[in-house]
């Protein structure tokens, strides 16, 4: 079976109304391909670089899998860092909305370690932590693991090139035989290997495996913009080179509805495209858009995959693509039949290194372009 939908993996309909609000269209590779063996109880080592979505890939299944009714930790969840513990703490929250009495705690130094102990003794079922703060409430007996039955070691990599190696070793001996270890990890490396040779049964390895490449003739270059001042970037690039055909993708269904409602606002004829619209709309939307009655087109991936509109001034990614293949398909989309085409990426810091990603995946650099100023529009 193909899996195209949050649905076709399986997942409990609390999950999926999260999964929906938090604007997820589909799952991204890693999802996709992770989601399965980690539900059925497999040991999975999980390769696949930043921003594509590997803390859904384990979160989804932990919380399908915690008991609440029963108050004992159940999942423990280690991360390099107390942001991105606090990231993956609140992702899982947001994604954990509509499944009741689940409690996460997270628990890093810098914290009041008291405030972490009395949240400890009310009963937590997920734990988020940093290795050297966990170990420290392991040797108080203020974290109790005999009960996990999911540990996670999420970054793997960054953990032992922070010298969290003894600590991770640590925690692990101390956890319960019967238990799923799942590891996540940007690259792989001795050391990495041999912990899971040490503390995982039988991995399932699953390495998100990048394809075909199309690349074509187009002009990319990208602009390096605050994430608030994107639908401003946009309106000079559009009105600079007279874009009159525009196809602008987000990663979102909600930040496609934002995008259009802004866009309209400000005056420019703009209607957007999800899985959300009913087929009558979808149609009624794409034939307004070929007839010219409407010249921005605002998309997510899947619901823009097969729609084939000629002549396309211009492909704009609002958001980076949380896959490389994607970004192909969507430029891909402009310079059609000999056309010259432009592609543009509005980048926000935090979206810089998947752009070199992107880069080092299409072998093709990708231009940086300055913003229009006003002169430059009205001039
Ligand atoms: P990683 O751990 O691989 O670096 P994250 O799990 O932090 O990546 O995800 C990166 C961003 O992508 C987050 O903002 C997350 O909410 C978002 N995201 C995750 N999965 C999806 C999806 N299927 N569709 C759209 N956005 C997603
Ligand atoms: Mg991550």
């Amino acid at each position: 079976m193909t899996i195209e939908t949050f649905a076709d993996l399986g997942l409990s309909e609390n999950i999926l109304k999260a999964v929906n609000e938090m604007g997820f269209e589909k799952p991204s590779p890693i999802q996709e391909q992770g989601i399965p063996p980690v539900m059925q109880g497999y040991d999975v080592i999980g390769q696949a670089q930043t921003g594509t979505g590997k803390t859904a890939a384990f979160g989804i299944p932990v919380l399908e899998k915690i008991d609440p009714t029963n108050n004992a930790v159940q999942a423990l969840i280690l991360c390099p860092t107390r942001e991105l513990a606090v990231q993956v703490s609140e992702e899982i929250s947001r994604l954990g909305k509509y499944m009741r009495g689940i409690r996460i705690e997270t628990i890093y130094g810098g914290d009041s370690i008291e405030r972490q102990i009395r949240s400890l003794k009310k009963g937590v079922h997920i734990v988020v932590g940093t290795p050297g703060r966990v170990m420290d409430h392991m040797q108080r007996r203020t974290l109790h693991f005999n009960e996990v039955q999911m540990m996670v070691l999420d970054e793997a990599d960054e953990m032992l090139d922070m010298g969290f190696r003894e600590d991770i070793e640590s925690i692990l001996k101390e956890m319960p035989e019967e238990r799923q270890t799942i590891l996540f990890s940007a690259t792989m490396s001795k050391p990495i290997m041999s912990i899971t040779k040490r503390f995982q049964n039988d991995p399932v390895l699953i390495k998100v495996v990048r394809n075909e490449l199309t690349n074509q003739n187009i002009e990319q270059v990208y602009f390096e913009v605050k994430p608030q001042a994107k639908v401003e970037v946009m309106t000079r690039l559009i009105d600079m080179y007279h874009l009159q055909s525009l196809l602008v993708f987000c990663n979102t269904k909600r930040k496609v509805d934002e995008i259009v409602e802004e866009l309209q606002l400000r005056g420019y004829a703009s209607e957007g495209l999800h899985g959300d619209l009913r087929q009558q709309q979808r149609t009624n939307v794409m034939s307004k858009f070929k007839a010219g009655v409407t010249t921005i087109l605002v998309a997510t991936d899947v619901a823009a995959r097969g729609i084939d509109v000629s002549g396309l001034d211009a492909v704009i990614n609002y958001d980076v693509p949380l896959d490389e293949e994607y970004y192909v398909h969507r430029i891909g989309r402009t310079g059609r039949a000999g056309m010259s085409g432009r592609a543009f990426s509005l980048v926000a810091r935090d979206e810089k290194y998947r752009l070199r990603q992107i880069e080092g995946y299409t072998k093709v650099k990708i231009e940086k372009g300055v913003i229009p100023s006003f002169e430059d529009i009205v001039g």
